[in-house]
C-alpha cells in the first residue's frame, strides 16, 4: 500500500468553518445529487431526508454541516460555489421553502428533513451521515451512508478506503521507507511528491496547480488580515488579525524593525477566522487546522526567502542556510537574480518554485498521517489536526530552509511529539474557540521544529514513525468527549454567552 495522498486532494480549494463537517458533507450531498441524476431517477423524487450521526449530529449546527448538505443537494461544489451561497443554506430555510436537486428538479423541503443523531455512532466513522430521496407514494428511491473521513475527504458505506488511484512510480508505507527511497533514488522528499505527481498530469499542470493552491491561501491570508467585526456565532468571537496588521504595519512605519514572529502569529489568525466565518479556505490538511501551513510558508516568502538572493537583504535566523540554488522545484537551480534586470520578478518567481517545494515537502508528510493515523478530530482529537499540520509546515519549512531529508523528518516529528495528545473541545462547537489562537501558537512551533531540526544534523532518538503510530492509539484511546463532540474540556467549562 502507498501512503502517498495528492497534494490536490490534501490541500482542496473549499469553504469553511470545518473540512470534516462542513465541506465532507457538502461533497456527499453533492454526490448523492449526481447519482440521482446519472441514474435517471432525480425526476421521481419527491422527498429528501438526511440523518447526522455521532459528531455530525453534536455539533454539525456550529459546523453548518446542515446548510453544506442543502448547498450540496443543490449541486454546488465547495471548490467552486460562491461561500455566500452556502452560509444559512439551511439555517434561512423558511416553511414551503423548495429544493432544487443537483440544479434542477424541484421538491418540497423544510429544515426537518435534516435530523440530528449525536447519540449513535456508526461502526464506519464517528462522522457519518445518511441520505436517503423517496418517490411520492413513499418508496426509496436512493439510500447511501457516508462518512467524512477528515480533510474534506469522504468515504461511502461499502467503499474501501482508497488512497490512490493508480500505483505510483514512487511508493511508501512509512517516514523510514521514504528515506530509504529517497537515499535510493538520491531525490529529495519534494521530489519524491513532484514525481507521484508528475505521473498523474503533466509537470506544468502539477507546477500550476500549486501555484493555484497557494494563491488560493495566500488570498485568504490577505482576506482575513483586511476584515473587521465579530464572527457568525452566539460566542461574539471579535476578529483580531485585521487590529494586529494595522499596529504592525504602524510600528514599522514608525521606523521599528520587522516583527516577523507576530506577522506569523497574525498570518494564521486571519486564516482560521476567514475559516470561521465561512469564508474561501484551502484545506491543510483540515480547515480547522488551515491557519498553520499559509502562516508558515507566507512567513518564510515574506520574511526568510530572499536572504540569501543578493547582498544586502535582512539577515534572518536562517540567513547563512538559505541560498538561491535550494530554492527549486525540480532540482535545478533558481533563477540568479545577477541574470536578469527585474530583480522582484526573478525573485517572486524562486520564491513560487519555493512554495512548490514547501508543498509537496509538507504532502508528502501529511500522507503519513492520513495514511497511518488520522487527520480527523472526531477521530483522534486536535493532536491529528492540528498537530499534523504543524508536523507538516514544520517539515516545509525545513526543506526550503535547505534542509536535508533527515531534518526534515526530525523537524516533522518535533512538531507532532509536542502535539500528542492534544483534545478537541471547541466551544459551543464553532471551530473559533481554541481553533483559530491555537493555529497561531502551532505555526510557531512548525518554526521552532523547524530550527531545531537544522541545527541537528537529521539524527535523533523518536522517529517520525514512532510518533504518528503514538498518535494513532492515543486517538484510539481518547475518550470521544474529546473528539470533536464539544461534550468535554473547554466546551463543557466555558459559559457559552
Ligand atoms: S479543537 Fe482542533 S480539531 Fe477540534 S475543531 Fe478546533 S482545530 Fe479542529
Amino acid at each position: 500500500m502507498t501512503a502517498y495522498v495528492s497534494a490536490f486532494d490534501l490541500f482542496s480549494i473549499g469553504v469553511g468553518p470545518s473540512s470534516s463537517h462542513t465541506v465532507g458533507p457538502m461533497r456527499a450531498a453533492l454526490e448523492f445529487a449526481h447519482r440521482l441524476r446519472s441514474t435517471g431517477t432525480i425526476d421521481r423524487v419527491a422527498r429528501i431526508g438526511c440523518t447526522l450521526y455521532g459528531s455530525l449530529g453534536a455539533t454539525g449546527i456550529g459546523h453548518g454541516t446542515p446548510d453544506a448538505v442543502v448547498a450540496g443537494l443543490r449541486g454546488l461544489a465547495p471548490e467552486s460555489c460562491d461561500p455566500a451561497d452556502v452560509r444559512a443554506a439551511w439555517t434561512d430555510l423558511r416553511e414551503g421553502a423548495t429544493l432544487r436537486i443537483d440544479g434542477s428538479h424541484e421538491i418540497a423541503f423544510s429544515k426537518t428533513d435534516i435530523v440530528f443523531e449525536p447519540r449513535t455512532r456508526l461502526p464506519g466513522h464517528p462522522n457519518a451521515m445518511t441520505i436517503a430521496a423517496w418517490d411520492a407514494a413513499g418508496g426509496v428511491v436512493a439510500d447511501e451512508t457516508y462518512y467524512s473521513v477528515g480533510g474534506g475527504f469522504i468515504r461511502r458505506d461499502g467503499e474501501d478506503a482508497k488512497l490512490a488511484s493508480a500505483p505510483l512510480p514512487y511508493s511508501y508505507a512509512d517516514a523510514a521507507s521514504l528515506l530509504a527511497l529517497c537515499d535510493e533514488h538520491g531525490l529529495s522528499i519534494a521530489e519524491v511528491a513532484r514525481l507521484n505527481e508528475t505521473a498523474e498530469r503533466p509537470e506544468e499542470e502539477v507546477a500550476a496547480g500549486l501555484d493555484a493552491i497557494w494563491d488560493a491561501m495566500a488570498a485568504c491570508v490577505d482576506n482575513g488580515l483586511h476584515s473587521d467585526g465579530v464572527l457568525p456565532g452566539m460566542l461574539k468571537v471579535k476578529r483580531r488579525a485585521s487590529m494586529i496588521r494595522a499596529q504592525l504595519e504602524e510600528a514599522e512605519a514608525d521606523g521599528h524593525r520587522e516583527l516577523p514572529g507576530e506577522w506569523l502569529g497574525a498570518f494564521a489568525l486571519a486564516v482560521n477566522e476567514e475559516n470561521a466565518a465561512g469564508g474561501r479556505v484551502v484545506t491543510a490538511p483540515t480547515n480547522g487546522a488551515a491557519g498553520i501551513l499559509p502562516a508558515v510558508a507566507m512567513y518564510w516568502w515574506r520574511f526568510l526567502a530572499d536572504s540569501g538572493l543578493g547582498a544586502g537583504n535582512a539577515v534572518t535566523p536562517y540567513g547563512e542556510l538559505v541560498g538561491s540554488a535550494l530554492l527549486g522545484f525540480d532540482g535545478t537551480k533558481a533563477i540568479d537574480a545577477a541574470q536578469s534586470d527585474d530583480d522582484e520578478a526573478v525573485a517572486d518567481a524562486n520564491r513560487r518554485r519555493g512554495i512548490r517545494r514547501f508543498l509537496l515537502t509538507a504532502t508528502a508528510l501529511g500522507s503519513l498521517f492520513k495514511a497511518n493515523a488520522s487527520i480527523s478530530g472526531a477521530e483522534g482529537g486536535c493532536q491529528a489536526e492540528v498537530g499534523s499540520a504543524c508536523a507538516m509546515a514544520a517539515g516545509g519549512l525545513t526543506a526550503v530552509m535547505g534542509g536535508t531529508n533527515r531534518q526534515i523528518e526530525n523537524a516533522a516529528e518535533i512538531a507532532m511529539e509536542h502535539h500528542l495528545g492534544l483534545t478537541c473541545d471547541p466551544i459551543g462547537g464553532l471551530v473559533q474557540i481554541p481553533c483559530i489562537e491555537r493555529n497561531a501558537i502551532a505555526a510557531s512551533t512548525a518554526v521552532t521544529a523547524a530550527r531545531l531540526a537544522l541545527r541537528g544534523d537529521g539524527s535523533h532518538y523518536v522517529s517520525l514513525d514512532a510518533v504518528v503510530e503514538t498518535m494513532r492509539q492515543t486517538g484510539i484511546d481518547m475518550s470521544t468527549k474529546y473528539k470533536e463532540t464539544s461534550e468535554g474540556g473547554l466546551a463543557v467549562n466555558v459559559i457559552e454567552c
